[in-house]
């Protein structure tokens, strides 16, 4: 048995069909199955809180993955999460005391400590560290060119359970919105890319099989409003809390509860995620922190949290899987809990459930 769990960062699943992501669709249609409506990410809807669901198979309440950047107690500062890394285990750790192999190759670089990917057997780019002349996505990440090099390279493709990460639909929709030309584009080439992946995996196909997901989607910014600051909205309303902007979100640590929050103006709303943490957002493609002019689609917000949910391969199990992806609305956390379903190893913090045990 072999997992292969391939993301396709911000791949919208309204994008997914025989029109933009035509292998894909074969894959899903004639080899395996997926979930109509969609999978939901954790909040926020961000990448790292959602990368640090699909390894540990918890939620941020146990990983601690709130936004991409995380409270440091003691620079007193919100610092990037890759420096941190989840506050549980990982299916790398896990599946090692199990005697498996692993590997994580990622288009983004950042991802690497946010996942705690030097805890996989291989992993790339190393400690997160672009090897130098590596070509880059339009946003400066790893081109998904180089990610399939590497793992060619690294022989990522054997491991029994495969992590690939690719970034470009992630860069293109931060660019260019969710629906212009360029972001289709984009989708198209993610969709030939996909299958190049694929066809790495076909040696061992009756023993395979292949997960292809995403971790949230994009709103379009709406730039008639200035960027929310919600450090300023909590001084202005006399409210206690320190504040990280973030995407769509807000959140607050300290914070004095969703029901005060969601009294601020700009505010549609909020939820607590834990103990004196609240996560807020306003209304659609209204951005916290800063509005680049350049930016045009953003995440974080629960109006991204949907996430393409897909499974094929040739193992006899994907039809048990597909048919529990088709009745189900699968969360982040649940594909970790398969993987040691599949695999056989135990993951004892994870809070999701596995998608072998029908619901
Ligand atoms: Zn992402």
């Amino acid at each position: 048995m072999r997992v292969a769990f391939l993301i396709e960062d911000s791949l919208p699943n309204g994008r997914v069909g025989p029109e933009h992501t035509p292998h894909l669709w074969r894959l899903i249609t004639e080899e395996g199955g997926w979930a109509p409506d969609g999978g939901r990410s954790v909040l926020a809807s961000s990448t790292y809180p959602n990368h640090a669901s699909f390894v540990t198979g918890a939620d941020v309440q146990q990983h601690r993955i709130f936004t991409n950047d995380v409270w440091d107690s003691e620079q007193e500062a919100f610092i990037c999460s890759a420096f941190v890394g989840p506050a549980i285990e990982t299916v790398f750790d896990a599946a090692r005391r199990a005697g498996l192999s692993t590997s994580a190759i990622l288009g983004d670089q950042t991802m690497v400590g946010s996942m705690d990917a030097p805890s996989a057997d291989v992993h790339w780019p190393p400690m997160g560290e672009p090897p130098e002349g590596a070509a880059t996505d339009s946003l400066g990440y790893m081109a998904t060119s180089e990610v399939i090099a590497a793992a060619d390279r690294l022989d990522a493709w054997a491991a029994d359970l495969v992590f690939i990460h690719g970034n470009e639909p992630d860069s293109a929709l931060h660019l260019y919105g969710p629906d212009a030309p360029e972001t289709i584009d984009a989708i198209h080439q993610c969709d030939v890319q996909l299958a190049e992946m694929v066809d790495r995996l076909r040696p061992r196909w009756d023993e395979t099989v292949v997960f292809v997901v995403s971790d949230h989607e994009q709103e379009q910014i709406d730039h008639r409003f200035d960027a929310i600051d919600l450090g300023a909205e909590l001084d202005a309303a006399g409210l206690p809390g320190i504040a990280h902007n973030e995407g769509t979100v807000g959140l607050v640590i300290e914070s004095p509860g969703a029901a005060a929050i969601r009294r601020l103006d700009p505010i549609e709303d909020a939820v607590d995620l834990d103990e004196g943490i609240t996560l807020a957002w306003s209304g659609p493609g209204r951005v916290f922190g800063r509005r680049h002019k350049s930016i045009n689609g953003q995440h974080g917000s629960p109006r991204t949290r949907t996430q393409v949910a897909s499974v094929f391969g040739g193992h006899p199990v994907v039809k048990t899987l597909a048919d529990e992806l088709a009745s189900t609305t699968p969360s982040a956390t649940d594909y970790a809990p398969t993987m040691a379903a599949l695999l056989g190893f135990d993951l004892p913090h994870a809070t999701g459930r596995s998608l072998l045990q029908t619901s």
